[in-house]
């Protein structure tokens, strides 16, 4: 039996990591882990319970008790805490402003980072996985990595298209979670030295896709 095919799409927000990785995976029948959602999904918790953002020591408590199961369906993509669906909840505003500050606690990561390493050693059929840190981190034997950019223009038009909000403001806010998220101590973002970069600022989604598909295209 072939090893499953494990594909690695690390970049920054808005860059089309999401759209781009569940295309990728229904595309190739795989399974598809949004990494980015566990960190909101721990982060709720961490609010839910009234934690001070400010109190390292208690984030890191607060996230061992939180259960945090994703869905790795890329059709039906969600995720609970518990028997709590977040999949709404955490794409609030509230969650994303505090998303960086959570996912950069040390015992944060290393919980989610040995979560993750289980669920895509469990996809029999091979999976697409997106994030920061996927190729250089949590699976650097994935067989294909690519870091996806676009211009921060580019980046805030299509987010603030998905959640009608105001451009200059969503780039704002996209500007200082790049800059919270690739200058902190615990695996920054960056792209890993034997990552393929795919700039998407002037590509359709499906031309990133199809890309992708070719160039994975060996290991399939
Ligand atoms: O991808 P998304 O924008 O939903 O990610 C939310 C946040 O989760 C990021 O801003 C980052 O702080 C964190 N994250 C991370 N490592 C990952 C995925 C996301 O630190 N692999």
């Amino acid at each position: 039996m072939s090893t499953p095919l494990v594909i690695a799409i690390d970049g920054p927000s808005g860059s089309g990591k999401s759209s781009v990785s569940r295309g990728v995976a229904t595309r190739l029948g795989l399974s598809y882990l949004d990494t980015g959602s566990m960190y909101r999904a721990v982060t709720w918790f961490v609010q839910s319970q009234g934690i001070d953002l400010t109190n390292v020591q208690a984030i890191a408590e607060c996230a061992r008790l939180a259960e945090v199961i994703p869905s790795v369906d890329p059709n039906n993509p969600g995720i609970s805490v518990g028997t709590v669906d977040v999949s709404e909840p955490i794409r609030s505003d509230e969650v994303t402003r505090a998303v960086s500050i959570v996912s950069a606690v040390p015992e944060v990561r290393t919980l989610m980072v040995s979560l993750q390493r289980d669920i895509a050693h469990q996809a029999q059929v091979g999976i697409v996985v997106e994030g920061r840190d996927i190729a250089g981190v949590v699976l650097p034997d994935a067989a294909v990595k690519i870091y996806l950019t676009a211009d921060p223009q580019a980046r805030a038009l299509r987010r603030a298209a998905e959640n009608g909000a105001n451009v200059d403001a969503t780039k704002q806010q996209l500007l200082s979670r790049d800059k919270a998220d690739s200058t902190r101590e615990a695996s920054p973002l960056e792209k890993s030295a034997d990552s393929i970069e795919v700039d998407t600022t002037h590509l359709s989604l499906d031309e990133v896709i199809d890309h992708i598909v070719s160039l994975a295209g060996s290991n399939v």
